[in-house]
């Protein structure tokens, strides 16, 4: 077996470049041909395994034609980064250590990896330095690690230990969500017992802010979910306001910035995200917008001792001291996420980040401007890297984005916002360039006429 390692592994190295090559120039969405292939790969089980090279073919011969090219320059779909060199490369060694990273005795590179890259993205976000983080499979559970904590920490204020009595006859938590709450906040909620729709919700504005105006009195133990970076047009909640309100009746304020809070890293949206310094906790994710492989996310939380308690699993063999990842996640055994991070951030330094998001909210300028310029309404104030484009009714929208999927020089999808049918495109990969923008707004021009 070992005789036939390296041999195989410089295949799948040489099939991975070809693979990245190619991924700019090929259609963004697989052919319908190459989708039907994957049914190929259905088999019934071996009773005897086909080899590992012959394995290696058969998932580039017939996987890599049916990905989708989200690892490439023309991909506006979600908020979806491509990989940077650095963090690809780093993946790559890091899946041939196979470190286990849920305590420091199991793998001393990926513990001291991962602590040094959360200070730094606390330092690139403004957000208070030395604060824990544990990397989370993306911001979804980032939320819910988070909430969790925040639960616990408003019920032990009202004299509730959650952690060990959990919520059946705790005092009622209040929950106060935006009109425009990701839909991941709501399923963390959910998660964590605190219901998907029992929130309070305060209205937004037509960007999907929430209105700091006419707030309601808070009483009891209470967590407020704000949000930096709406996923449809990038707008960030007004913090200061809305921090100081929630302090004034005690709340626990928790934000999501998935992709916004990397706003901060950029002099000229940094204002967009002012104040969230002041919330208790923040959910993000490094797969978007610092473009590192998957899947990476990360739930900072101010206070270590409150993320510990909501997440700490003792046994006799577990070392129980320090800031051990599998004790400030939800996880125990966990990929080493923080050596991608890591790496990606040394590679491209403070400026190469604060470039990356200047670049991509210049290029999704370009975007909303070439649309207009052809005669199309963005719905959106364009003041981060999110565009939402009508072509008029439901339909006609509908059949458009449909037709720039199929054309494939880049690929969109749909939203609705505030009623209206748009195409939503987010500019979110490190290899997109003014090119890649004037070519897919020609694509999607020449599709809509
Ligand atoms: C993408 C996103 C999430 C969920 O992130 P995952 O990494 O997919 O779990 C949560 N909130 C916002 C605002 C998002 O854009």
């Amino acid at each position: 077996m070992l005789a036939g390692r390296p041999a195989l592994l410089r295949d799948a190295c040489e099939r991975a470049v070809a693979y990245l090559d190619g991924v700019a120039s090929r259609p963004v969405a697989p052919s319908e041909e190459a989708v039907a292939g994957l049914l190929e790969l259905g088999f019934p089980l071996p009773r005897q395994g086909l080899g590992a090279t012959h394995v290696l073919h058969v998932l580039d011969e017939v996987g890599s034609p049916a990905t989708v090219a989200s690892n490439g320059p023309r991909y506006f779909g979600f908020v979806t980064g491509a990989a940077f060199p650095a963090a690809q490369a780093a993946s790559w060694l890091s899946t041939a250590w196979d470190q286990n990273a849920a305590l420091t005795v199991m793998s001393p590179v990926a513990a001291r990896l991962g602590e040094v890259a959360v200070g730094w993205i606390a330092d690139l976000l403004g957000l208070p330095s030395g604060i824990p983080g544990g990397f989370v499979t993306g911001a979804t559970m980032a939320n819910a690690t988070c909430l969790a904590a925040a639960r616990d920490a408003v019920l032990t204020r009202h004299g509730w230990d959650a952690g060990r009595d959990g919520l059946v006859g705790a005092p009622p938590v209040t929950v106060v969500v935006g009109a425009e709450v990701h839909a991941t906040v709501r399923k963390a909620l959910g998660i964590i017992g605190l219901g998907r729709d029992r929130a309070v919700v305060l209205p937004a504005d037509g960007q999907g802010r929430i209105v700091a105006r006419d707030l309601p009195a808070l009483d009891g133990p209470a967590i407020v979910c704000l949000q930096a970076g709406n996923v449809n047009t990038g707008a960030s909640d007004p913090f200061p306001p809305l921090i100081e309100w929630a302090h004034d009746h005690g709340a626990w304020v928790h934000v999501d910035g998935a992709f916004g809070l990397w706003a901060a890293a950029s002099p000229a949206t940094a204002s967009q995200v002012a104040g969230v310094a002041g919330a208790e906790s923040w959910a993000t994710d490094c797969h978007k917008w610092l473009n590192t492989t998957y899947d990476c996310g990360l739930a900072l939380v101010f206070d270590p001792e409150t993320l510990r308690l909501a997440m700490e699993a003792s046994a006799s063999y577990l070392p129980g001291s320090g800031a051990e990842s599998m004790h400030l996640t939800p996880q125990s055994s966990q990929r080493a996420r923080g050596v991608e991070v890591w790496a990606t951030l040394a590679s491209i330094g403070r400026d190469g980040v604060g470039d990356l998001v200047e670049r991509c909210c210049r290029l999704a300028r370009r975007f909303a401007d070439g649309m207009r310029a052809a005669g199309f309404a963005v719905l959106n104030d364009v003041v981060l890297n999110q565009v939402l484009v009508s072509f008029g009714d439901a339909a006609r929208t509908d059949a458009v984005i449909a037709a720039v999927q199929a054309d494939g020089t880049c690929w969109c999808g749909p939203t609705t916002w505030h009623g209206q049918r748009a195409m939503r495109v987010s500019v979110s990969s490190w290899c997109t360039t003014d090119d890649d923008i004037d070519r897919s707004v020609a694509a999607i021009t020449a599709c809509a006429r």
